[in-house]
């Protein structure tokens, strides 16, 4: 039966799959080791060396891939290998990127401190308005790199029309899918080239392991990332891609759950007199609702709200929290509160952080699994608490 023909939900835990030849063990085996024996000189069985390809990385790469409905994906030690390794595999000295202001700041970081120092150049636009792309296109421009839902007021791209922005420049278009996964937002059908994922988030689910993998439909782009991934030694671990593999099994399970859990409480904050703002795609209030009915299979299970006092009122509250945990990161199981104007975004610019709308009253929610009501009435505890 052809992947294609099957439910995102068999996909998962079928997708790619094939029985270890082995022993035929239900779950593909572990092959921690660093390197393999060779049968004779030039003659092995199609592994040397782990820092280049391993079994159990390569049974991750083929059930990612068949989410993704490409070949088989590359996978990385994070989500930042991933994002670095596809840099470096299509960039050099002289080039320019065009990329959504609100990228995950460390992948704002790597230019920076690091590219920028290699002659490799950015321009971070506002993407919600694909205007704003074109204009920041030069001769030098190669690629253009979006990330949507944005980090961490949702703000939301148009892939499809950065799409054919890209297409008429002959620019390659990289969507960083990492809130929304290949299950809730399909980029390929949208026209971009790379899906981009921190699998240390949903694809994971379990807050267990860190990785980042690369699908594209291109197979001369898929041998460019295999080549600089063993080069500059960005691989995924065994044991890391194995604990991935269990735990995207659950994924379509887990992300209707996240979805439904999210939407009750987005709907609660709004209606709560120490909230300002809340910024979830589902809700009538927000601005880009219509492109996230357009281009989402569902709002997904992020949530970023304003409370009204500011940063005192934040503070307060997130000390205050009992069953949500102050932690960095999203997309497992356990529900994560953070304060991004003092953590994710503490280094950059006020300026900007305005700019981004990100005030000091601003608390970022990954809604994990635990039953709404309690969450609810954690966070309601947390605004009435008097410390
Ligand atoms: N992309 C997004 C959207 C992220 O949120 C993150 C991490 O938070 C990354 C990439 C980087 O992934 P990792 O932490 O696995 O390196």
């Amino acid at each position: 039966m052809n992947d294609r023909d099957l439910q995102d939900s068999t996909v998962a835990i079928h997708g790619g799959r094939s029985l270890d030849s082995h022993a035929s063990s239900i779950l593909f085996p572990l092959y921690q080791t660093s390197t393999f024996v060779h049968d004779a000189v030039g003659v092995d069985k199609g592994f040397s060396y782990s820092r280049v390809s391993n079994p159990t990385v390569d049974a991750l790469e083929k059930a990612i891939g068949a989410l993704e409905e490409t070949p088989p994906a590359v996978c990385f030690r994070t989500g930042m290998a991933a994002i670095t390794t596809l840099f470096l595999s299509l960039l050099k000295s002289g080039d320019h990127v065009v990329l959504s202001d609100v990228v995950y700041g460390g992948t704002m970081r790597l230019f920076r401190e690091v590219f920028d120092h290699l002659g490799i150049t950015a321009s971070f636009v506002d993407s919600s308005d694909a205007n704003n792309v074109e204009t920041a296109i030069s001769p030098a421009t190669r690629m253009v790199f979006i990330e949507t839902p944005g980090n961490p007021t949702l703000k939301l791209t148009d892939i499809e029309a950065i799409a054919q922005i890209a297409r008429r420049h002959s620019i390659i278009l990289a969507v960083d899918n990492t809130f929304l996964t290949p299950i809730l937002q399909k980029p390929f059908l949208l026209g971009a080239d790379i899906s981009v994922l921190s699998t240390t988030k949903y694809i994971d689910g379990h807050n267990a392991t860190l990785g980042g993998s690369l699908a594209t439909h291109d197979e001369k782009l898929l041998e460019r990332f295999r080549l600089i991934r063993k080069t500059i030694g960005t691989m995924q671990s065994p044991f890391e891609a194995w604990l991935t593999l269990q735990g995207m099994k659950t994924l379509p399970a887990r992300l209707r759950l996240h979805c439904e859990g999210a939407a009750r409480i987005a709907a609660w904050l709004e209606a709560q007199t120490a909230v300002e703002r809340v910024y979830y795609p589902g809700l009538d209030s927000f601005p880009q609702k219509a492109l996230a009915e357009k281009q989402q299979r569902s709002p997904g299970a992020m949530i970023a709200f304003e409370l009204k006092d500011g940063l005192d009122a934040a503070v307060k509250a997130l000390n205050s929290v009992k069953l949500c945990s102050r932690a960095e990161s999203l997309g497992g199981l356990e529900t994560l509160i953070t304060h991004p104007s003092t953590t994710t975004h503490a280094d950059v610019e006020v300026e900007l952080r305005r700019s981004l709308g990100i005030s000091d009253g601003l608390i970022r929610l990954s809604v994990g699994l635990e039953a709404p009501e309690d969450i609810l009435a954690d966070l309601e505890q947390a605004f009435a608490a008097e410390k």
